[in-house]
């Protein structure tokens, strides 16, 4: 038997026998045995208004000594107690390292509930995204005043990461979002300042390189123009000689030309100089454009435009579809057909540009918008290509959060379309515009 329980028993048979004995020397034991259980009951209350009392201040209060089984039953409830605090000290101790440990990090990370306010940020969240303890409960967007990062936020479609540039001075920031739990979200902000600047000296370096180029192919294009017209007639070797530098000055020409193309697009912020472009009017120029190019070879240029009009940069625009105007021409063969087209629905715009050439097989395909990336080098150099082309036309569609998507079959023919989101769409008649202006 537990000692706590012998010890209430033989309390209660003491109280018992003593009333007993009391009421037998008045005559009446049963009286006085049920006035001892009445006083035993009582005494039970007391020593149990005395453990409720304790147990409701006992982090504070001293242990009572009540006797038997309240004695065992406070023993339990500190032991459960005690526990209970070293349970806690661990996971405080837990929480302390992990909080040591990410700080620790060179990354930033911060946690989001849901409507994105602030629930925990570490150390790096200062230095990185400019976010103190201070912050938290407050919505990340009214500390990141960043258009780009509540767009972000609300799409919920988190596979790239976002770059943050001029909200997060001096540094630039890729920021990646993980959510997990009901509706949680964890940021982790990457410092790329370095690689931005490797990538901004790169493009600056290959700018100012092309930029060198200019003026001696100049000089020697000069050169060659005199050395044509003086030549005697006779001397068809030296006259081979001259027409082979000249195509491969053109040839360079045309490369820097493209280099350059393509780093100011590098470069340039995006959406400067945007406006309400007719793409009807610029299929009809680029229709006569490539009349041009196809020349002696003939080929059916048709146009089918809508007439509806794209918001965007009217060069980049029209540098973007005449490449992809002159590759139609220059992949298919004499005679052939090439068709132009421009369409507007709820979907967005898609400018198109077909034709019945040679085709491209598949497994090129994903490869084509890479710089220098070529089906076959021979025919493109040979029919004045650069291998830049497609890159610039995709430097150009995705500043314009624009997408080109490519169809092709061997033998049979191509079609590049520019698929452009229904934001940068209006589809009102041309009639019915205003004066051309900055959007
Ligand atoms: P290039 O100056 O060599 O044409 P691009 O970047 O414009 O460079 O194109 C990359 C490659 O894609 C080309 O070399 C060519 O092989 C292929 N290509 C592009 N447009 C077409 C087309 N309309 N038909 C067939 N092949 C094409």
């Amino acid at each position: 038997m537990p000692p706590g329980l012998r010890q209430e028993l033989s309390r209660l048979v003491f109280w018992g026998l003593l009333g007993i004995a009391a009421g037998a020397a008045e005559g009446r034991p049963f009286a006085g045995f049920a006035a001892a259980l009445l006083f035993a009951a009582l005494l039970q209350i007391l020593r149990l208004s005395r453990l409720t009392r304790w147990l409701g201040r006992r982090t504070e209060a001293p242990i009572p000594e009540l006797g038997g089984l309240l004695d065992e039953a406070i023993r339990e409830v500190h032991a459960t107690d005690r526990a209970s605090e070293r349970h806690k000290e661990h996971i405080a101790g837990l929480f302390e390292r992990l909080q040591a440990a990410a700080s620790a990090m060179p990354d930033a990370m911060v946690v989001l509930s849901q409507r994105h306010v602030i629930e925990w940020a570490n150390a790096p969240a200062e230095r990185l995204l400019g976010l103190n303890p201070r912050d938290v409960g407050s919505r990340i967007v009214h500390l990141i005043r960043d258009p780009a990062l509540s767009a972000y936020l609300e799409a919920g479609d988190y596979r790239e990461p976002l770059v943050l540039k001029g909200s997060v001075e001096p540094h630039v920031v890729a920021v990646q979002i993980i959510p997990f739990g009901a509706s949680q979200r964890l940021i982790i902000g990457r410092d790329i300042t370095h690689f931005t600047k490797l990538e901004d000296m790169r493009s600056h370096f290959v700018a100012d390189v092309s930029h060198e180029l200019r003026t001696p192919l100049t000089v020697l294009r000069g050169f060659l123009e005199t050395f044509k017209d003086t030549i005697p007639g006779a001397d068809t070797e030296l006259a081979g000689h001259l027409a082979l530098m000249d195509d491969q000055v053109a040839r360079m020409g045309r490369l820097v030309d493209d280099l350059l193309a393509l780093s100011r697009l590098e470069t340039t912020p995006a959406h400067r100089h945007e406006e309400r472009v007719d793409v009807a009017r610029l299929c009809a120029n680029l229709q006569n454009v490539a009349g041009a190019l196809s020349g002696e070879r003939a080929h059916r240029i048709t146009v089918e435009a809508a007439p509806a009009l794209l918001i965007g940069n009217e060069e980049e625009l029209r540098s973007a579809f005449t490449n992809l105007v002159h590759n139609a021409i220059r992949h298919t063969p004499p005679g052939g057909a090439i068709r132009l087209l421009w369409r507007a629905d709820a979907q967005g715009g898609r400018f198109t540009v077909e034709d019945t050439g040679e085709g491209i097989p598949a497994h090129h395909l994903p490869f084509l918008t890479e710089r220098f990336y070529r089906v076959d080098s021979g025919r493109s150099r040979a029919s004045g290509g650069t291998g830049l082309g497609l890159s610039i036309v995709a430097q150009v569609l995705m500043r314009h959060n624009a997408r080109l998507t490519i169809d092709s079959v061997p033998g049979q023919g191509s079609r590049f379309t520019c698929v452009f989101p229904p934001s940068r769409v209006t589809v009102r008649a041309v009639s019915s515009l205003p004066p051309a202006g900055t959007v």
